[in-house]
């Protein structure tokens, strides 16, 4: 589902990625971790429109056959998976109108959740499928309603964020990008402003919706989930990828030095 290469930014002269390459295929889970500062969010701001990079391409959406040459599955929750594929090449001069089609294919889990504070909990996840999507109202708010009692959390609907726990904001951040029904989901630390109790519950959402086949870049520093979870971890450091593979692999039995002595402080 995506393709990154050679993605390069830099924010002055500080040069924050450095020609990174990243494959998701459909249905699968990357996480990516790495040290403060080594650019992973610029990453995942990048496949999100948030973002422009001075070089590099972006392709979501080129359609996936298995090995036996068969069309791949349907992507869950009825999202359309025979979009033609949509490339972005930042060497060149991208249109607002590329930007608005990339946005449109993915979708952002913020660490701070990012809701709306003066809409409610209904109107946050509805707004972007009617206003920007153009889709029908009714449709939208039946699926918002499933998609918020699917997290128990549909008897707040009427809520506004205030009065909601982190862990609850959150599962209405989720709940928000799972309606825009994108083709891949991007997640910025989702439990790293939460209270330690309030994790687990944030952590066992997104599990659910990995087992259910979302194609996913998750940015975690809970190495124990992305093992659980993730199908491939990439560490990056410094703006390059230092090692990827496997989420075992990486996770337990880390090449590269520099993820050995990151891998070790964090478990
Ligand atoms: P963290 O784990 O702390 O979130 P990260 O790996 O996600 O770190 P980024 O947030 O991508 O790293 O930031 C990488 C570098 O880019 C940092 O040095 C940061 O200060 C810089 N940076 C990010 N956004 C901007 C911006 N809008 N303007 C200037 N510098 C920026």
């Amino acid at each position: 589902v995506l393709q990154v290469r050679g993605l390069s930014k830099s924010f002055g002269t500080n040069q924050v990625l450095r020609g990174i390459d990243l494959d998701v295929p459909r249905g699968k889970v990357v996480a990516l971790i790495g040290p403060s500062g080594s650019g992973k969010t610029t990453i995942l701001r990048s496949l999100n429109g948030l973002e422009t990079p001075d070089a590099g391409s972006v392709t979501v959406g080129a359609s996936h056959t298995t090995a036996d040459g068969s069309a791949g599955k349907d992507e869950p929750s009825g999202v359309e998976h025979n979009l033609p594929p949509l490339t972005l090449d930042f060497s060149a001069t991208v249109s607002p109108r590329e930007v608005a089609a990339l946005r449109d294919r993915s979708a952002m889990v913020f660490q701070h959740y990012n809701l709306f504070p003066h809409m409610s909990v209904l109107q946050n996840v509805i707004e972007g499928p009617i206003r920007v999507q153009k889709r029908p109202r009714a449709k939208v708010i039946a699926e918002a309603e499933r998609l918020l009692d699917r997290v128990g959390l549909l008897e707040k609907k009427d809520a506004h964020p205030f009065e909601l726990s982190g862990g609850q904001q959150q599962r209405v951040g989720i709940v928000r990008a799972l309606a825009l029904k994108p083709q891949l989901l991007l997640f910025d630390e989702p439990t790293s402003a939460l209270d330690p109790e309030l994790v687990d519950d944030v952590l066992a959402v997104i599990k659910e919706l990995a087992d259910e086949g979302w194609t996913m870049v998750i940015v975690t520093h809970e190495l124990a989930f992305a093992r659980q979870t993730a199908d491939e971890v990439v560490f990056m450091a410094d703006g390059v990828v230092v090692e990827r593979g496997p989420a075992s692999q990486v996770l337990r039995e880390p090449k590269e030095e520099r993820t050995q002595q990151f891998v070790r402080r964090l478990l």
